[in-house]
Formats: C-alpha cells, sequence, structure tokens
C-alpha cells in the first residue's frame, strides 16, 4: 500500500486532487468507501476533534485498518482540525495518516510557534505522518451559517506562505483563497457558489512549495475546483454537503419505512444518498 505522502506526490504530477471527507458515523464511513472503491481512487476520510469524540480515535482509526485490509483500498485517515497538542499526539498513537494542527485562531507569530512545536511533537511519535498547518481564517463550522462568518475573505499572502511553510516544516500548507467552512442557506438554495481565487492559489503554491488543501469545498463552483487543482490543490475537503445529504438519506429512510426499525434496513438509504455526493466530488477532483 502506497503511504499518503505517495499518493500526494503522484497526484501533485497528474494535477488531480484527494477527495478528504469527514465521517462520524458508519453512514457516512460505508457511503466514502462505497464511492471511492467503485471509482478506485484513493482517499481521505476525515475526523475532527468533535467528530472523533463521537467515534472514538482508535475505532477510527480501527474502521480505516479493517478496510484497507479486506478491501486493499488506499483509504487514508486524517485527524481535522487539531487545536491541541494532546490531541494530535493521541491521534498520532493511533496511527492516523495525517494531523491537521490548527491554531489559525491565534496571531501569526504565535501559530507559527505554536504549529513548530506540534510538528516536532507529531514528527517524534511518527516521522511518516504528514503534518498539515493553516493560515487564514475561513470559519469553523461545517453547517448551514446564516451569514459569513465576521473575518472571512482576507486571503493568504503568498509572503506568509513561505514564512509559515519555512519556520513549521509542515508538510502540508491550508490557505485562505476564497473558501469558507460551511454553506450559505443561498448555497443550499443552488443560487450562490463559492468562488476561489485561483491566480493566489498559484502564487502560495509558488511561494511555498508544499502540498496544499483546499478547505471549505462544499457548495464551490465546479469549474473553479478544476482550475484551483490545476494551480496546486492536492487534497479538497468537502464535509457540509455530505452532513447535509446524511441528514436528508435519514429522513428519507424514516418516511420509507415508517414501520420498520432495523437500522441496517433504514440507513442505507442514506449512505446512498452520502454516496451519490462522493461520488460526484471524487469523478470531479480526480479527472485530468
Ligand atoms: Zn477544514
Amino acid at each position: 500500500m502506497k503511504t499518503l505522502r505517495e499518493v500526494l506526490q503522484q497526484a501533485s504530477r497528474d494535477k488531480i486532487a484527494i477527495g478528504h471527507f469527514n465521517f462520524s458515523d458508519l453512514v457516512a464511513f460505508n457511503a466514502i468507501v462505497a464511492a471511492a472503491r467503485e471509482l478506485k481512487v484513493p482517499v481521505m476520510v476525515g475526523v475532527s476533534e468533535g467528530e472523533r469524540e463521537f467515534t472514538g480515535v482508535a475505532q477510527a482509526a480501527a474502521l480505516v485498518k479493517g478496510v484497507r485490509e479486506e478491501y486493499g483500498l488506499p483509504i487514508y485517515l486524517n485527524a481535522d482540525h487539531t487545536h491541541s497538542i494532546a490531541k494530535a499526539e493521541q491521534a498520532a498513537k493511533a496511527g492516523f495518516d495525517e494531523i491537521i494542527f490548527d491554531r489559525s485562531d491565534i496571531k501569526f507569530e504565535e501559530d507559527i510557534a505554536e504549529t513548530k512545536r506540534a510538528v516536532e511533537a507529531i514528527k517524534s511519535i511518527n516521522p511518516e505522518i504528514l503534518v498539515e498547518g493553516e493560515i487564514g481564517w475561513i470559519g469553523a463550522s461545517s453547517s448551514v451559517l446564516e451569514k459569513v462568518p465576521e473575518g472571512v475573505g482576507v486571503l493568504t499572502t503568498p509572503d506568509e506562505a513561505r514564512q509559515f511553510v519555512a519556520a513549521t516544516k509542515v508538510d502540508v500548507l491550508a490557505p485562505a483563497v476564497g473558501n469558507m467552512h460551511g454553506l450559505l442557506q443561498s448555497m443550499v438554495r443552488g443560487e450562490v457558489q463559492k468562488r476561489l481565487n485561483i491566480e493566489r492559489i498559484a502564487e502560495i503554491k509558488a511561494a511555498c512549495g508544499t502540498f496544499m488543501t483546499l478547505h471549505g469545498g462544499s457548495g464551490t463552483n465546479d469549474d473553479d475546483f478544476k482550475r484551483a487543482i490545476k494551480a496546486g490543490m492536492t487534497i479538497v475537503h468537502v464535509n457540509t454537503e455530505l452532513r447535509l445529504a446524511w441528514r436528508r438519506g435519514i429522513e428519507a429512510g424514516f418516511a420509507a419505512m415508517p414501520n420498520e426499525f432495523s437500522p441496517y434496513k433504514i440507513l442505507p438509504v442514506a449512505v446512498e444518498s452520502v454516496k451519490k455526493v462522493v461520488k460526484s466530488r471524487l469523478e470531479l477532483f480526480g479527472s485530468k
């Protein structure tokens, strides 16, 4: 099985991106696995601090390991948005493939110092783990929002990216380039799409030279995705769209089977609903 670093190197050469999807239950997890297996593509799954509090850290790692061994699927586990070194170390010890250390809430200089400490702590547990750092504020909630969160919309500069990567030695950088976590009501209704600053993505890539991740991919214009990937994005995160599909799928399952009490008979409706979203995104991100 290729390492995540090798998969990202290949994707970067091919100018495609690896899809990253969050899960907190078997409905989403099975949907992501089914979509990736059907398309025969590598995939990343992520659990944020909140999500892994629900799944369990060791249990999330065991699910991924099980699928790798049973199906030979190149599936990689990411500790999404980890805000403390203690939580990062816990994930590293559990065998995660990537850890996102996110202190984008504090001042730039402090963020650099904290992230550098995190990189050293994580690599001392396992030097193979990729560490991702985040600069710029793109909001924090993967849910449906009333309005754009305060402070979102300021773009990361190539200088900040160069300085941050050189000082922290992160393997992957998540910049703010017009992206945002969560979806606005108008985006759920399909009236508005997120638009990305492609030129800035290319400038940041040239400045820092590392792999880059696009967070907050839900509701983004498809053509912007394609251009962002060509400009240097190698991982794309989609979460809120999956959560919407999860909820709608669960509701549809209940509505279709009002007298059914077996979860394994009702929940496949939700799996299908989430899988459809994952598959369409994987096809887009993986096409040359
Ligand atoms: Zn994110």
